[in-house]
């Protein structure tokens, strides 16, 4: 699987903490020593340069990374992103639209606009808005095209729950765009994936609850989440398929989880 990585360049959004940063790892772990070059994007860029150093320490400079600052909310900072990568850097075969967040728990009636407008600019714009911005790139190369779109979604895209109805409109929407893409894609080399995580222990709690560490860590308290790992694994098998193989739709839970 890891020869299937050599050459590519791999684009992830969300990089800094979570599941975006244990994917990043993962892709370089996989092919350590292999022709691999590794976009990693977020907001805080002192965390991406961490991650970065990390990844070229491990590897003993045998994956290349870049280090990207990108708001995925703001539609012109993407244009600006893929208009000012380095040469070497444009020919991406591998998007992973990780970012995303849930901020409040709130019943419908009550929802802070701000906070429902920040749940929609990134989880779903930003990830169309970056499928649009990489697409192209993957549609110049010969015979249809090639490359990956993984997004991920959430089981609340499919299960949505009382107090989440913003961020869950978000991941079912996630879901259809996806789903639609993959279909207009049909019988080209482009293959589109979703990977569906049930509850992972990451920041993401701590951005729901505003920054409120305990609130976060109650939500784990007596059980056993899947960790970050868990899912840049999967993401990382998608990826790793021989190139007629689409792992279109994955939905993981913890075994604890109903
Ligand atoms: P984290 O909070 O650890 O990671 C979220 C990442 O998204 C961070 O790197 C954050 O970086 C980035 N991000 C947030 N807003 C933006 C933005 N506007 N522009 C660019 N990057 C942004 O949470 P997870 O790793 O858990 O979340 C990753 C994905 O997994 C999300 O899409 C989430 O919805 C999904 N998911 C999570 C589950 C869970 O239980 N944890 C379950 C199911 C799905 P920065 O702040 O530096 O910008």
């Amino acid at each position: 699987a890891a020869k299937r990585l050599h050459g590519k360049t791999i684009l992830i959004t969300g990089a800094s903490s979570g599941i975006g940063r244990s994917t990043a790892l993962e892709f370089a772990r996989t092919n350590p020593s292999g022709d691999l070059r590794l976009i990693i994007t977020a907001r805080r860029k002192e965390s991406l340069e961490e991650l970065a150093a990390q990844i070229r320490d491990e590897t003993k400079d045998g994956v290349k990374v870049l280090p990207v600052q990108l708001d995925v909310s703001k539609a012109e900072e993407i244009r600006g992103f893929v208009g000012g990568l380095p040469e070497e850097w444009r020919d991406i075969h591998v998007l992973v639209n990780n970012a995303g967040l849930v901020k409040g728990v709130a019943k419908a009636p009550e929802i802070a606009e701000e906070d429902m407008n920040i749940m929609f600019t990134t989880n779903v714009t930003g990830l169309i808005n970056m499928t649009q911005a990489i697409l192209p790139i993957f549609q110049k190369r010969p015979d249809g095209g090639q490359g990956d779109i993984i997004n991920i979604g959430s089981i609340a895209g499919r299960e949505p729950y009382p107090g989440g109805s913003i961020y869950c409109a978000t991941k079912a929407a996630v879901r259809s765009f996806t789903e639609s893409l993959r279909k207009e894609l049909i019988a080209t080399r482009i293959r589109v994936i979703e990977v569906d995580p049930g509850q992972v222990q990451t920041e993401f709690s701590v951005v729901r609850f505003y920054g409120d560490k305990a609130k976060a860590d109650a939500v784990y308290a007596g059980c056993d989440p899947l960790t970050p790992d868990d899912v840049a694994e999967v993401i990382v098998f998608a990826a790793t398929r021989r190139e007629n193989v689409v792992v279109a739709d994955t939905l993981l839970y913890p075994n604890h989880q109903a």
